[in-house]
């Protein structure tokens, strides 16, 4: 599945590029390279990626704009931005090695279907950025119905509509994890891919996968990871362990999803404790 994009991001002898250097700006000045930043790819290898925006908050997208270090190399000398709304000129969708979406889809939106199934055919790997893309998330209790769109009304996760590859759970996703998963494509870095890949045909989220999946079956560690998670504060740790208060959950699944035992494979376990 993902052999194109790793193909181009990992494919080239071409010498790498110095990330650029941005000088005398006053609130962010960004003179070094990170140590953790990636290395560019270079030339006509760079992978060509798509920014779609459905229904959502815009969140996500500027959860991927607090990377400045890395942001300037990464849309200069990485990949090449071939379509989005507002990044490019362009109103024909074109081929593309990554698609990122961001959003549910509305149902009643002709032009957002007829993008997402394009998208859909036309990129080699569709990434779900963000809880809403993934799972719907608040867009789910949205009731749409403005004004300039009065038959806006119902919102779907787009896994629910095509397939997608990688999903990046959160509301919205973090920049860290934005960093790493970009660091993952370039250095094709497939066991850090793989839970973003496990991820990518879950339709639901909510605290109670958190509960019947983890709490109840003993794998709480009382680490609090899932209490930091939750942006709504759904969840408080009370005596060491997690607490979620169903009337506060916005149902994005990032506490399931960031939980260090919810990854635990069912088979493994089996296997290790002989049962
Ligand atoms: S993140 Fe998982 S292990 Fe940690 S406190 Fe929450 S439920 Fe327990
Ligand atoms: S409990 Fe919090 S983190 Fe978990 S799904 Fe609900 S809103 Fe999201």
């Amino acid at each position: 599945m993902f052999s194109k994009i790793k193909k181009a991001l990992m494919g080239s002898d071409e010498p790498k590029v110095e990330p650029k250097k941005v000088e005398n700006q006053e609130s962010v000045v960004i003179t070094e390279k990170r140590e953790d930043a990636p290395e560019p790819a270079a030339g006509s290898k760079k992978p060509r990626v798509g920014y779609i925006h459905l229904s959502g908050c815009t969140g996500d997208g500027m959860s991927l704009t607090e990377n400045y270090d890395i942001l300037d190399v990464v849309l200069t000398d990485m990949i090449d931005i071939v379509y989005g709304q507002t990044l490019v000129d362009l109103w024909e969708m074109p081929e593309m090695d990554l698609c990122l979406i961001e959003g549910s889809v509305c149902l009643q939106d002709e032009h957002s279907l007829k993008e997402l199934y394009e998208a859909r055919e036309k990129s080699t790997l569709i990434c779900a950025f963000g809880s809403c893309a993934i799972n719907g998330c608040f867009t789910t209790y949205a009731r749409g119905g403005q004004q300039a769109q009065p038959k806006h009304e119902s919102f779907a996760p787009i896994s629910q509509l095509i397939k997608v590859d990688v999903a990046l759970p959160g509301c919205p996703v973090g920049p860290e994890m934005i960093r790493k998963t970009i660091i993952a494509l370039v250095e094709g870095d497939m066991d850090y891919l793989k839970p973003a890949m496990d991820i990518a045909s879950c339709q639901t989220a909510c605290g109670c996968d958190l509960l019947n999946n983890v709490i109840r079956n003993a794998m709480c560690t009382g680490c609090g990871t899932c209490a930091l998670a939750c942006q709504t504060r759904a969840i408080k740790m009370i005596e060491g362990r997690p607490h979620i208060n169903n009337a506060r959950c916005i149902k994005c699944g990032c506490c399931y999803t960031l939980c260090p035992r919810s990854w635990l494979p069912e088979e493994q376990i089996k296997k290790d404790t002989g049962l």
